[in-house]
């Protein structure tokens, strides 16, 4: 699970072309590798050992109990892996995986980089990923679960964190979510010189982030807030107007943001930058805000970097478009209410027949009622075929949406229905939006990730 950018080989005093910049490009040594104890390189051995053989039984990629075992022989791994590096760390409820890829993109511009952004976000994937890595990596863009935040940054001693956004995985971790903004904010106060790049526009994010000494305040915009009425500081009422909040009760404000996103371009301190991204939508230019805000921090200029952000097409399986059967699709996760707000912006510019697949096992979540939080209403004028394990609990939603549907068995069913509609236009991608586990049987049918 490991994705690691290999160092360019660039011969100094040189010019090379960055988009319409002509870049000089120096002298440097070449890095050394990374200083490991050897009990951590034992335990890297060993954590690989293990992979491979749970690979070899099909136990998918191993990468995790590879890195529990590696664990258990240098409980301090982390630490020893990113002792010699400048680490970077991202955490939210959506978007990290997408951020941390643009970030490791943005990064890999003028350094080696390595990053778990195909998903393990734990501390066993990233130190799985840390030990794939070749060694000569000196910068580290990690993506973090939102419940790991402490331990990673405290075993890390990251120089720089991305908090973007915290609303509820899924209906019975509402609690949860102000539990981990009260989490997130002691962290900081215990890493106070860390500097966070943080949502203005996220109550519990602005308020956990507020503690740190150093914070980049980026304007992600009025996201879903179903969440985030009641004030973490005080607990009174939020008032949220177009693009700003406040709490009525107590001091609690929304900051200024110096980085924000328009159509075209996002804004540092003014400055822009613009950046067309192949990742569809306005939460991609939100993702990118932040990787590149996260970049600065790092010393790489967000002009440099963008042409490396605009390359990226896809990020671990989202948003590819491929051909399934004879059927032109372009696959969208989208796994809780927050997401499908998200999702349900990019789907409206289109009135095409599409597919949505839920799930309700343990990993999306057991109760399937955040469907009554999506607001379905809004795909009103397209026709869907619901389909997946919870398709008649998405059958009922939609009929109260008003969303003209039918429910198909499966999604070799769902495309035949799609397929044979009158007027079906083969070119145009059909869109299959699915929750987390729907969304990786689909992949899987597709070749799985790449
Ligand atoms: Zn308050």
């Amino acid at each position: 699970m490991t994705h690691v950018h290999a160092p360019r080989l660039r011969r100094p005093g040189r010019t090379r072309a960055v988009g319409s910049i002509r870049v000089v490009v120096t002298s440097s040594p070449p890095p050394a590798a990374v200083a490991v104890p050897l009990r951590s390189r034992l335990a890297v051995a060993l954590g690989r050992l293990v992979a491979g053989a749970s690979r070899r039984v099909r136990l998918g990629t191993g990468s995790v109990i590879g890195g529990r075992v590696a664990l258990r022989v240098d409980p301090r791994l982390l630490e020893h892996l990113t002792a010699d590096r400048d680490v970077v760390l991202v955490s939210a409820t959506n978007g990290k995986t997408t951020t941390t890829r643009l970030l490791t993109a943005a990064l890999s511009t003028d350094r080696a980089v390595v990053s778990n952004w195909l998903g393990a976000n734990m501390t066993p994937g990233i130190v799985a990923a840390l030990g794939e890595a070749e060694g000569s990596e000196r910068a580290a863009a990690l993506e973090v679960d939102e419940r790991w935040l402490g331990r990673v940054l405290t075993a890390s001693g990251a120089r720089t964190v991305v908090l973007s956004n915290l609303s509820r995985d899924q209906l019975d971790r509402t609690q949860e979510v102000r539990d981990l903004a009260a989490q997130w904010r002691s962290t900081l106060e215990a890493h106070r010189s860390t500097t966070v790049v943080a949502n203005a526009d996220d109550p519990l994010v602005a308020w956990a982030a507020s503690v740190a000494d150093e914070v980049v305040w980026v304007a992600a915009g009025p996201g879903w807030t179903g969440d985030a009425t009641g004030c973490p500081a005080c607990g009174g009422r939020i008032d949220i107007d177009e693009d700003d909040w406040h709490c009525t009760a107590c001091e609690l404000r929304r900051p200024s943001p110096s980085v924000t996103v328009d159509d075209e371009a996002i804004l540092f301190d003014g400055e822009r930058v613009t950046v067309d991204l192949e990742l569809p939508g306005r939460i991609n230019r939100v993702n990118a805000a932040f990787a590149l805000a996260a970049a600065r921090t790092m010393g790489v200029d967000p002009a440099m970097a963008a042409p490396a952000l605009m390359a990226v097409r896809e990020v671990a399986g989202r948003y590819r478009v491929t051909d399934l059967d004879g059927c032109r699709i372009r696959l969208l996760l989208a796994k809780n209410p927050a997401g499908w707000d998200e999702a349900l912006e990019l789907l409206a510019d289109s009135t095409a027949p599409m597919v949505i697949s839920i799930n309700a096992r343990i990993a999306d979540g057991h109760d399937p009622s955040w469907l009554w939080d999506v607001e379905f209403e809004r795909l009103a004028g397209r026709f869907v075929v619901a389909t997946g394990e919870r398709r008649f609990d998405l059958a009922v939603r939609l009929r109260y949406a008003g969303v003209d549907h039918v429910v198909g068995d499966g999604l070799d069913d769902a495309l035949a229905i799609v397929r044979d509609r009158p007027g079906h236009d083969g070119a145009r991608p059909v869109d299959i939006a699915s929750n987390y586990t729907a969304f990786q049987d689909h992949l899987e049918r597709v070749g799985g990730v790449r």
